[in-house]
């Protein structure tokens, strides 16, 4: 059975959102493309159809927010999407992950998760064996992390 669900919108603000709540538009049930994935409405809840890069890393970003991590989504620039967790390191410095889908990069399952400088500067990346969520979960709860920082840090603009 051919899976279904409501159109989606990945925003200039980063946003995941239903048609409905994007632009007001009545919601209607359609066919999910093969280069789609399902997640949810940021707003709303309801379950949308997006880019499947935006869907797999949004339900990752969902996964994290679960397990009480500040993860949240971004764009990094011609609408291109990462998921990014700002924190302290053990060494007092601010540092942040930065998680892409390996499918829209490389076409592979998987994630690459990077850990970069406020200043944007890499300064470590994992390996591509990264393949779920709960690998990222896993790589980031090894980390030598001494607190979260919420995502509207303004040291990170
Ligand atoms: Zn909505």
């Amino acid at each position: 059975m051919t899976k279904k669900a409501y159109s989606g919108v990945w925003t200039p603000r980063a946003e995941v959102l239903c048609s409905k709540c994007h632009g007001g538009e009545q919601l209607t049930l359609r066919e999910v493309g093969k280069n789609e994935g399902i997640t949810r409405c940021d707003e709303c809840g309801v379950e949308i159809a997006v880019g499947k890069t935006v869907a797999l890393e949004h339900n990752l970003m969902l996964f994290l927010q679960d397990k009480g991590i500040p993860a949240h989504m971004v764009q990094t620039g011609g609408m291109v999407s990462a998921v990014w967790i700002h924190f302290q390191h053990a060494n007092g410095e601010l540092y942040y992950f930065a998680i892409v889908d390996r499918y829209f990069w490389e076409g592979e399952e998987g994630f690459l998760v990077s850990v970069n400088t406020v200043d944007g500067e890499m300064i470590d990346c994992t390996d591509n064996s990264i393949k779920t969520p709960n690998d990222v979960y896993n790589w980031i709860s090894k980390y030598p992390v001494a607190r979260f920082l919420p995502a509207e840090d303004e040291r990170f603009e």
